[in-house]
């Protein structure tokens, strides 16, 4: 039976830039997953031609130009610039909020025109100390991109109407008083030609990997194919869930395939009423620019999260957090396990800030 220098629980970002990296210096890993596929959530599969992101849209965006020329090793990244639009009512309005959202909005011209706007709606709410969510994006941007782009979207995404959200969830909002549509601030996005699991594939080249294997199920036998554990699942549960349920948002995706070629003309669309059950659609050839005869859409919904569905965004609120420092403490005591990745730290982190994570995690570790 082979001994191996790390046991990498998780063939997600996490786990395969580790693995990468260990196998760089020299050290030998098995890679295990209990999902039937590598790459984790970022995972893509074709469908009728189309790369479709099984578990949510996923657009590489970052700023960091080493994270950039890492991911490019293994992939080489197309032009795709995030532009959602957003559809009110068969109303479509440009995202984020800038130039051509106001223009659309109000008929103004100038910047000038458009903060003049903002500041006398804000002043006619009358605001001064924002108690809600509602309150708190009144404050920030005025009635009516409230009322348009923001009350329905963001009732939808969170479960409940914006005034019994609190304020504190929107600090800020991003305004731009220019005509730029592009999504993003990063220097860099793309996304990889080809799709998210042949980059991650390329990383685990030459690294043995087992599939539908789950480390909790079979833990001391796994535990002694190796010296140390790399664990990038889900922190509660490493712990049998002992000091209770960390809780996370979740998402139900309905894919469909359409016998056109063009369905909505943009990768994302946001329905930002409240009537419509879901919160966007994705259509996905327009990630690569897809000239396929048909097309592939997701449409989004954004649920509770009941333990045995898929974890998506950690819950950021005062007891999950408490929750998890609990959890960390325990995590840190076990000398040789390193927990990473978005579910063994209970962290949303972005693929950028991912691969960070784990190019440092494996800096520490192998020198
Ligand atoms: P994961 O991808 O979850 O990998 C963990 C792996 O561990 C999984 O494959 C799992 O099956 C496995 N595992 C868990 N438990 C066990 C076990 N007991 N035994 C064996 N295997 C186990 N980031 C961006 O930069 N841009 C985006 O546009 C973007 N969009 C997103 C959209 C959504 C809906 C979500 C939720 C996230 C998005 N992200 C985006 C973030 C991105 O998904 C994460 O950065 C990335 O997936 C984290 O990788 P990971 O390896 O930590 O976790």
């Amino acid at each position: 039976m082979n001994h191996y220098d790390y046991l990498i629980v998780g063939a997600g970002l996490y786990g395969a830039v580790f693995a990468q990296e260990a196998k760089k210096a020299g050290k030998t890993c098995l890679v295990i997953d209990k999902r039937g596929h590598v790459a984790g959530n970022i995972y893509t599969e074709k469908v009728e031609g189309i790369q479709v992101h099984r578990y949510g849209a996923h657009i590489f965006h970052t700023s960091s130009k080493a994270v950039w020329q890492y991911v490019n090793r293994f992939a080489e990244f197309n032009r795709y610039t995030n532009s959602p639009v957003a559809n009110y009512h068969g109303e479509i309005y440009n995202l984020p909020f800038n130039m051509n959202t106001f223009n659309k909005m109000w008929g103004v011209v100038t910047p000038a025109e458009a903060k003049a706007k903002i500041e006398e709606q804000k002043r006619e709410a009358g605001i001064t100390d924002p108690k809600n969510l509602e309150e708190q994006a009144i404050s920030l941007v005025g009635t009516d991109i409230y009322e348009k782009l923001i009350k329905g979207y963001t009732g939808k995404q969170w479960g409940r109407p914006c005034t019994e959200l609190p304020a504190f969830i929107i600090k800020r909002l991003p305004v731009r008083f220019t005509y730029d549509n592009n999504y993003f601030n990063a220097l860099y996005q793309g996304i990889p030609d080809g799709g998210y699991t042949a980059m991650v594939e390329k990383m685990l080249e030459g690294i043995e990997v087992r599939l539908n294997v789950d480390y909790l199920a079979d833990r001391e036998n796994l535990n002694a194919l190796a010296d140390k554990v790399v664990y990038t699942g889900p922190v509660d549960a490493y712990f049998g869930y002992r000091l209770g349920a960390l809780q996370y948002r979740s998402v139900r995706f309905e894919t469909e395939v359409l016998d056109t070629d063009n369905y909505q003309g943009n990768a994302v669309v946001n329905y930002t009423d409240a009537e419509t059950p879901y919160t966007r659609i994705i259509e996905h050839k327009h990630f690569a620019f897809g000239t396929q005869p048909k097309t592939v859409i997701s449409r989004e919904y954004s649920t509770e999260w009941h333990q045995g569905d898929e974890p998506y965004y950690p819950v950021n609120d005062e007891k999950n957090g408490a929750l998890y420092a609990k959890y960390k403490a325990l995590a840190d005591a076990e000398t040789k396990v390193i927990f990473g990745g978005r579910l063994g730290e209970y962290k949303y982190y972005d693929m950028d800030k991912v691969i960070e994570a784990a190019l440092d995690a494996a800096a520490r570790e192998l020198g």
